[in-house]
């Protein structure tokens, strides 16, 4: 079981803690509680690849639907050695409340095979992507559950995911979201999540009277969603300082020059060792000054232990979860104040609901349309829990989580669920 921090909980139990708060504030009873907190449907299966050496490697896979009352699931796979059945439960209800949030017409799931994706071939990618798809088929239809890309996966993924449930089904690109542009991919859903990291950065500091050329951006992980952030953050005109990867970070107090440090990505593979910057280890990164802290990698890596370090003036959580909740207590007893994942990384999902839609009804959209539409809705859910945070007194987290858990209540009461 993944745990994280000094309480030792699971990530679901972590996550439940910020939607019980919700629930209590609602005044939701025991029974819609339970209800609304279980996954509707745990499917484990036993992923039999057979690797390039001959041998017949088993990994587990999941399919957690967590929650269908607002629409078909929806929700990425993750590959990763940590995807256990605990942390995909909970990634699977932050889909829930992150959908139900930014109000597009979607349940929430998760997927996950336990693996390292670095440490397997193309084919043997190919293969298990296959096989998991293939024993999962029986609970996906387009209007039923809808995979997509996460951690460890990307648009190749996703062909092979279409591909293999197309010669059970037909031909059905809606299957999938963040499929390549050429086999029925969307304009503009690679930086999706980026874009609306971005979106919200600039929104808040309006708020907060923040110069976005001031204190700068610290980025955490340099994959899909921390490499756009950082593109499109500095394309804005915001003062990029810090970035990581795996291998290690570069910070630099007045500014990364971004086009120096792809450069130096493309020549070496990291953005570590950056010339005329400070390396730093990824730990060393997260504590160093900044207005926006951006966690944009793995979940719980701001903890107890160093949320008393934290120097940003906000964190915007571009990844799921990477804020514990007992580093959540020191952050906001600290005055440091946090934009939650279920907002924040939202821009993912919303384009993919579009690119769902224009698979429904073969349309194509230009990336013109895409931003703009990303944009407001992005802009729509960060007024709403601006709005309401202020009007409760309460954090923007735990606004998020009561508009998202109280939209999907409603909606089940309105089904007869509840
Ligand atoms: N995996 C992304 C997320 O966590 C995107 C999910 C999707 O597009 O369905 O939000």
């Amino acid at each position: 079981m993944t745990t994280v921090g000094s309480t030792g909980a699971s990530t679901y139990e972590a996550v439940n803690i910020f939607f019980d708060r919700a629930a209590d504030r609602l005044k939701l009873d025991d029974g819609e509680r339970e209800l609304l907190r279980r996954p509707w449907r745990e499917l484990q299966v036993a992923v039999p690849v057979r690797m390039d050496d001959g041998r017949i490697e088993v990994f587990t896979g999941y399919r957690v639907q967590h929650n269908g009352a607002r629409g078909p699931y929806k929700g990425g796979v993750r590959y990763h050695p940590l995807a256990d059945r605990e942390e995909v439960k909970a990634l699977a209800s932050l889909m829930t409340w992150k959908t139900a949030l930014v109000d597009i017409p979607f349940g929430g799931a998760k997927g996950g095979v336990q693996c390292d994706p670095h440490l397997l071939s193309e084919g043997e990618l190919n293969r298990l992507t296959r096989r998991y798809t293939a024993n999962i088929e029986h609970l996906l239809a387009v209007n039923r559950d809808i995979l997509a890309p996460d951690l460890g996966t990307n648009a190749q993924t996703m062909v092979w995911m279409m591909d293999e449930y197309g010669r059970i089904h037909g031909h059905t690109p809606g299957i999938v979201t963040g499929k390549p542009i050429e086999l029925g991919g969307s304009a503009g859903r690679e930086a999706a999540t980026g874009r609306g990291v971005v979106t919200v950065v600039a929104e808040v500091a309006k708020d907060a009277g923040i110069d976005l050329k001031g204190g700068g951006v610290i980025v955490q992980g340099f994959g899909n969603v921390g490499s756009w952030t950082a593109r499109i953050a500095d394309e804005m005109g915001c003062n990029v300082v810090g970035v990581s990867d795996i291998q290690g970070g570069s910070y630099r107090s007045d500014g990364i020059d971004m086009k120096q440090l792809l450069r130096h990505k493309d020549e070496t593979g990291t953005v570590t060792g950056l010339p005329g910057a400070d390396s730093v280890s990824n730990e060393e990164l997260l504590e160093q000054p900044c207005d926006f802290l951006i966690p944009a990698a793995i979940d719980g890596v701001i903890h107890a232990e160093n949320a008393p370090r934290i120097k940003a003036k906000m964190v915007i959580e571009a990844a799921n979860h990477p804020v514990i909740p007992e580093a959540d207590r020191i952050l906001n007893d600290r005055g440091i104040k946090i934009l939650p994942d279920i907002l924040v990384n939202a821009g993912g999902v919303i384009v993919s609901y579009f690119e769902w839609s224009q698979n429904l009804y073969q349309a194509h959209w230009k990336e013109d349309r895409v931003t703009t539409e990303l944009k407001k809705i992005m802009t729509r859910a960060y007024r709403k829990v601006s709005e309401t945070a202020e009007r409760e007194a309460i954090t923007y987290r735990d606004a998020a989580f009561l508009i998202g858990v109280g939209s999907v209540a409603h909606v089940a009461r309105m089904r007869g669920f509840i």
